[in-house]
């Protein structure tokens, strides 16, 4: 299912509105996967839900199998310490693998027969409950024995990241390398035999023999004893209370041992390279079990989340309803203490496709908007769904607009980008669509707002006939089930106890009838002056009926444009008063100029007065 940007922001999927974490998201909540290809998989999944029931049915099989406790456990344990066999097998295609990273392939694979058996006892699970899960990923089924095998008797248990010093390649592997080592290692004993021979030979006892990178090895011997140096010693370097040696049998040892460890990196080196392109060239059968231990990483996940949140199986239909009963949001009700969060029943159906959806701000109309939202996504992915039951017709998009969000980062106004993207809805919609809108409208002015809000949702209701719900501030909307037979009403219930508001977060039938919006303001600290005098502007503005709500011909005129202006006092200025007396079509042009000079010298002395 293509999830278009603004639902995927809207609906925080993979990344929250404030910033890009992943907290607050529905990946946040869902992803407890243990391997970094399963967390990318999960990611994928939430971007591009399935709709092919078939295809999400098998993935809610298998994660109903893997509800059970032991067999999840069993799956999970062998994942834990599996390494990004997916990157690695890549990295090693790309000749970019380090010995490190190649033995960690080799432990990966290692776990796989763990892995191996507990998908055996999965897919026997699923069996029994007629599931066909597990089907596909017994079938591509591949331990990669002999990789394993390979890769951990080649290369020591903790190789380094790079070919040098440390060995990589363990002993027993390779005779040249093993020849090579040891004359290097001897020839650090070597170095020992040679001073105590000279010591002999000298009668030098405080005679030592050391390296550094500049001179190699050299003979030390302190200046108390220079009279004691043979012939055959030639002088490399003076020091303050001593000089250094080096003698022809010296040299050539020194040479052979450094060869000796040149060439033990150049095997390692050789080994290395071989084992890793052998390993590049059964890239196919890597990249194929990444893939399955991705996807039972996920299914284990989604099983693991399901079982601690509290999620049900949803039920999926070729139907056109979308039934939700103590619906939840996933990420919202992770936020307060479990039986804070209050549940509800959503019902959408051929013949009651439209929620208006008002209620005070506040309230919670935005949460229950999107939980829907979040309830077929997440079953549309495979995953159980935080409510006690959900019947689920497939939809082929799922479209979740917000008004009024600013996008004043891409340079548009954000009003248009809220118009544009309401009309690729009503172009994209299709009758299996959900559509998902909250205060569209918003960014012009009321009667701009609702007109639109309006007409969209005829358009929506008449030509679409998609399931929608459409969360609004404007109770004029609620009307609209006055003449559109598939609109219901709804709104979130709230208490009024003595001055104080209580939000109960309730979805009940019918249309709210106020905003609390002061409330609201009350809430967020405004002064009590501007709150007294809002409450007398509310009182104001509510005494003027700007929307005939008697309206069965609701599709008339919404709005009184004289009640408007006589609000605001216009309908009684004077020079509004004489404009409607004049009478253009019995005047002058003279006698026209006339009558405007004197209202504009009026409008100007009315002016200066104010
Ligand atoms: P506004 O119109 O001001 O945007 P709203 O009606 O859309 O408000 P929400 O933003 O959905 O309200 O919810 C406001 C707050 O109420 C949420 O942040 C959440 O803490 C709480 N809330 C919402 N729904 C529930 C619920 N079902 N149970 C418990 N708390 C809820």
């Amino acid at each position: 299912m293509p999830l278009d940007e603004m639902t995927r922001r809207n609906l925080e999927l993979v990344e929250s509105m404030r910033g890009g974490e992943i907290s607050g998201t529905l990946l946040g909540v869902l992803d407890r996967t243990l391997t970094p290809m399963g967390a990318r998989l999960l990611r994928q999944w939430l971007l591009a839900p399935l709709i092919d029931r078939n295809l999400i049915n098998v993935r809610l099989g298998a994660v109903d199998a893997l509800s059970d406790t032991l067999v999840r456990s069993a799956v999970r344990e062998a994942l834990d310490g599996v390494r990004d066999v997916e990157r690695l097998a890549g990295k090693t295609a790309a000749g970019r693998v380090s010995p490190r990273e190649l033995r960690a392939l080799g432990d990966s694979m290692a776990r796989l027969p763990l892995l191996e058996s507990a998908l055996e006892r999965a897919r026997k699970l699923a069996i029994q409950k007629g599931e066909p899960a597990f089907d596909r990923h017994a079938a591509l089924w591949d331990t990669c024995c002999d990789l394993c095998e390979e890769l951990q008797h080649a290369l020591v248990d903790r190789p380094p990241t790079a070919i040098g010093e440390e060995p990589s390649i363990r002993e027993g592997v390779d005779s040249a390398l093993d020849e090579w080592r040891a004359l290097r290692d001897g020839g650090k004993d070597g170095i020992a035999r040679i001073q105590a021979e000279e010591r002999t030979r000298t009668g030098i006892s405080s005679l030592k023999v050391g390296y550094n990178k500049v001179f190699g090895y050299f003979i030390e011997v302190s200046n108390s004893n220079s009279h004691l140096v043979p012939d055959d010693y030639q002088r490399r370097q003076t020091l303050a209370g001593a000089e250094r040696y080096v003698t022809p049998s010296l040299k050539e040892y020194e040479e052979r041992v450094l060869t000796a460890a040149e060439r033990v990196e150049d095997r390692e080196r050789e080994l290395f390279e071989a084992l890793r392109s052998r390993v590049a060239s059964e890239i196919a059968r890597l990249q194929s079990v990444a893939r399955i231990i991705a996807e039972l990483d996920v299914l284990a996940s989604l099983a693991e989340v399901a079982q601690k949140e509290g999620y049900v199986r949803p039920e999926l239909t070729d139907d056109f309803a979308l039934e939700i009963t103590a619906g939840r949001h996933p990420v919202v009700e992770r936020m307060m203490p479990r039986e804070k969060f209050i549940p509800n029943d959503v019902i959408l159906s051929e013949d009651a496709r439209i929620i208006i959806l008002t209620g005070p701000n506040m309230a919670g109309k935005s949460t229950i908007l999107r939980q829907i939202g979040l309830i077929v996504l997440m079953a549309q992915i495979g995953s159980f769904v935080p409510a006690s039951r959900a019947r689920i017709g497939v939809v082929d998009r799922l479209f979740t607009r917000v008004g009024a969000s600013d996008n004043l980062v891409r340079g548009q106004s954000t009003f248009m980008v809220e118009m544009s993207e309401t009309s690729a809805i009503l172009h994209t919609a299709s009758k299996r669509s959900l559509v998902l809108l909250d205060e569209i409208g918003r960014g012009t002015s009321t009667y701009d707002g609702i007109s639109i809000a309006w007409s969209v949702s005829e358009h929506l209701h008449d030509v679409v006939r998609c399931k929608t719900v459409f969360a609004t501030h404007y109770h004029e909307l609620t009307q609209l089930s006055d003449s559109l037979v598939a609109v219901r009403n709804y709104n979130v219930q709230v208490r009024e106890v003595g001055d104080e508001v209580l939000f109960l977060h309730r979805l009940q039938p019918g249309g709210a009838d106020r905003s609390y919006g002061i409330e609201v303001g009350r809430l967020a600290g405004l002064p009590p002056t501007v709150l007294k005098r809002a409450r007398e502007l509310l009182r104001l503005l509510e005494a003027e009926q700007i929307v005939p709500r008697s309206g069965h011909a609701s599709r008339a005129p919404l709005v009184n444009m004289d009640d408007q202006f006589a609000l605001f006092g216009l309908m009684t200025h004077p020079v509004i008063q004489q404009l409607r007396r004049v009478e253009p079509n019995n005047m002058t042009p003279i006698q026209a100029l006339e009558v405007l000079a004197r209202l504009v010298d009026e409008a100007k002395q009315e002016g200066e007065r104010i």
